[in-house]
Parts: C-alpha cells; sequence; structure tokens
C-alpha cells in the first residue's frame, strides 16, 4: 500500500533537493557517500526537526560532511517575501521560492490550537469560478521540501514572536492555501510522512486536515495510505450548480463524489468535513440547505458553513445578513453538525479563497489597509 517512489525533485542546478527526500532516501544518499547510517537521522532532523535553514547551521556535522554534501545534493529554503499581521492574530506569509515563484500560508492562532494554512501548488489548475486562486491558473506542483518548507519557516517564525515553545509552536495543519493538494498527490504524499515523521515535527494525523474540491479516484488513496483527515469542498446542492461553480464536477459529479466519501474507510468517531461557500442567491436559500441536509444523510459529516469572501471582479457576493445563521439553523434542525466559519484575516487578505500572490495578480493590487508588512529578524525589509 505504499506510493510509488517520488522522482525526488532537483534544486536549480540539477542536484537533488534534501529538504525533498524522505527518509530511506536520506539513508541511501549517505551510504552513498559511504557515510555512517546515524548521519541520516542526524541530517532529517536538522532539516525537519529544527528545520534547519542551510547546511551550516548542522554545527554537529563535520565540516568534511557538510563540503560533500554540498556536493552531492542541494538544500534549498522557501524566504520570506512579504508577512502581515491582522489585527485577529492571523498572519499571512508570501513565500519566494529556489525559482523564483510566490506562494502563501496563513497562520491563524485560537486559544486551544495553533494552526497552519498551507498551499500545495503555485496556483491551481481547477479554475472555481469563484477562488481567487483558480484565476491563476496552474504554474507548477510544489515539491515536498517546499511544502515541509512552509511550516518550517512559520514555526521558526514563530518561535523569534514568542508564540510558542521550539521546536514546533503550530499543532494543526490544513491544506487549504493556493492548489489542490490531491492533484499533486505524490509530493503531498511524501510532505505528509516527512511531517508525520519522529525525527521531524511529529505531528499526529488527526491534527492534520486534507482539502479537495473532490477528485474521486485520489480521494480513495488517500484514504487507503493515509490516516489524515479529509474535507470535501461541495459548495453546491445540484449537478447543475456544481458544474457552474467547479468544472471539476463535470468529471466526478455529485452522486460520485458522494459514493465515494461513504465508501472511504472511516476510522472509529471520524468524520468528514464538508465545507460549503455560501455565495449569496446562488447556493444560499433554504431549499439548499435542505438538499444539502438530505445528501448528506448517513455520512458522518460535519459541516463547514464559509460566508463567501469577496474577490472584486468575480462576480459573487456574500450571503445577505442572517443568512448563514438561518441555512445553519435549518442544517442543524436536520440533525446535521454544522458550523460557521469564522472569517480570519480578512483585513490583510488572508481569508479562505483570497490567496493569490500579489505578484500573479498583476501590478497595483491594493494592498491591505492599515496593515504595513512587518519588517523584522527573518522577513527581508
Ligand atoms: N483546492 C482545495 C483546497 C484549497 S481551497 C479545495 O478546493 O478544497 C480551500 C477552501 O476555500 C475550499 O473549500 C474553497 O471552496 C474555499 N474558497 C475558495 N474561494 C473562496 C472564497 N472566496 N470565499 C470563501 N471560501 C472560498
Ligand atoms: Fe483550486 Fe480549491 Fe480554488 Fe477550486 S477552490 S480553484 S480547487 S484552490
Amino acid at each position: 500500500m505504499t506510493a510509488p517512489p517520488v522522482s525526488a525533485p532537483t534544486a536549480p542546478g540539477g542536484l537533488p533537493d534534501l529538504r525533498s527526500l524522505s527518509r530511506s532516501e536520506l539513508q541511501a544518499l549517505v551510504a552513498r557517500m559511504g557515510e555512517k547510517p546515524f548521519r541520516a537521522r542526524q541530517l532529517q532532523r536538522w532539516l525537519h526537526r529544527n528545520g534547519a535553514a542551510s547546511l551550516d547551521e548542522m554545527t554537529d556535522l563535520s565540516r568534511g560532511f557538510r563540503e560533500a554534501l554540498r556536493r552531492h545534493a542541494a538544500l534549498t529554503t522557501l524566504t520570506a517575501a512579504d508577512e502581515r499581521r491582522s489585527s485577529d492574530g492571523t498572519i499571512k506569509w508570501t513565500w519566494r521560492t529556489a525559482d523564483g515563484r510566490l506562494i502563501e500560508s496563513v497562520y491563524m492562532p485560537e486559544t486551544d490550537r495553533k494552526t497552519l494554512c498551507v498551499s500545495s501548488q503555485v496556483g491551481c489548475a481547477l479554475g472555481c469560478t469563484f477562488c481567487m486562486t483558480g484565476t491563476m491558473g496552474l504554474t507548477r506542483h510544489l515539491t515536498p521540501g517546499e511544502i515541509v518548507d512552509q511550516v518550517h519557516r512559520a514555526n521558526r517564525r514563530l518561535i523569534e514572536l514568542g508564540e510558542g515553545p521550539g521546536p514546533r509552536p503550530l499543532t494543526n495543519l490544513v491544506f487549504m492555501g493556493m492548489g489542490e493538494p490531491l492533484h499533486n498527490y505524490e509530493h503531498l504524499k511524501a510532505a505528509l510522512d516527512l511531517l508525520l515523521d519522529e525525527d521531524g515535527p511529529n505531528f499526529s494525523h488527526r491534527h492534520v486536515t486534507v482539502s479537495t474540491s473532490g477528485l474521486v479516484p485520489v480521494m480513495r488513496r488517500l484514504g487507503e495510505e493515509t490516516q489524515v483527515k479529509l474535507a470535501v469542498s461541495l459548495n453546491a446542492t445540484t449537478d447543475a450548480q456544481r458544474d457552474a461553480l467547479m468544472p471539476i464536477n463535470r468529471r466526478w459529479p455529485i452522486g460520485e463524489l458522494l459514493r465515494a466519501c461513504r465508501e472511504l474507510p472511516m476510522r472509529q468517531g471520524r468524520r468528514i468535513t464538508f465545507e460549503y461557500v455560501l455565495l449569496g442567491g446562488v447556493n444560499d436559500a433554504d431549499e439548499d440547505a435542505d438538499r444539502l441536509a438530505r445528501l448528506l444523510h448517513g455520512i458522518p459529516a460535519k459541516v463547514n458553513l464559509i460566508p463567501y469572501n469577496d474577490n472584486p471582479g468575480l462576480g459573487f457576493r456574500a450571503p445577505s445578513p442572517g443568512r448563514a445563521e438561518a441555512f445553519l439553523e435549518r442544517l442543524v434542525a436536520r440533525q446535521l453538525t454544522a458550523v460557521i466559519r469564522k472569517n480570519r484575516g480578512r483585513d490583510i487578505a488572508a481569508a479562505c479563497g483570497q490567496l493569490a500572490a500579489e505578484g500573479a495578480r498583476g501590478a497595483g493590487a491594493p494592498g491591505p489597509a492599515g496593515n504595513a508588512p512587518l519588517t523584522g529578524p527573518g522577513v527581508p525589509g
């Protein structure tokens, strides 16, 4: 049941990228170099537990070994292109990749958990009509190293900001940033393996959620090959409605999507989260709520209602005042577990579906009012 081997991504320059290598690939590399096996574990801990940004930080590795490593592999690290802090504690980082692409991660602190929303691709190919990332198209998949490094850079910066104890202030991860994680499954799986490893940040699968627009065959694989939690972006209750919002529905319509959900191997007490973006006048009527309750009947489900976050120019609007609450009440009356997702970081355009790095949005995109980019350690002024 293991995933096929990931062809190790290379860093610019053609050498394999150390941060993308799995535990066994690191072991093989160390063996090829004629080094003792324990070096692989040391390396993995530096790379993924401490989030080392460079080989120079790995002070307990001999200079000779580090020099040899430089000949065999490269180490890429994301750099902060921007950091914006919201009045509600949310922080949005824009990271620059080694080849100059921009991606975003969002930190959302709550009393009982500290969650990072992680990106899986530069842009997204799926073109949902209401989503800012969808308007960018897909530039490329992120490598496993780029996926996990968002977590490492955030942890490091959060320690600097006094947001929690090292080496890992973050408690939860959600793959709800830029991109469709299941469209980049091989790299997502490799990243999850690194993030859940005890010689890495050692996240519990209960604290990691992967969100998908509904790539049915890959959802099945994720269910078989991992134990992380699944969130499905349903967003509509009829195929006509969903076809218009999410082109992926023409490939895997609601019936097939929900059949796959019913068939997923579910651990005791687990539920699938269904995300439902409330679009004013489009999918937020009482009849939609009733249809939603009928569709989800019998599935261990939890519904996250997300009032639309405005993206000017896409032609959608948030539900009118009181509509989200009325929709919620109708679901609850039909025995569904449902919540309205809090809008976080709206003042810094960090909310769900608003991620699209400035560079890709084009020049002249308005900056967030009252939130000047911060300067500080790790953030280029
Ligand atoms: N591609 C994955 C994960 C990223 S999108 C997916 O689609 O599930 C994360 C969530 O943001 C999805 O549920 C999506 O429906 C929602 N979303 C996209 N644009 C939004 C917007 N403008 N306002 C509110 N939610 C939005
Ligand atoms: Fe891609 Fe998700 Fe946005 Fe759809 S909602 S375009 S799948 S990121």
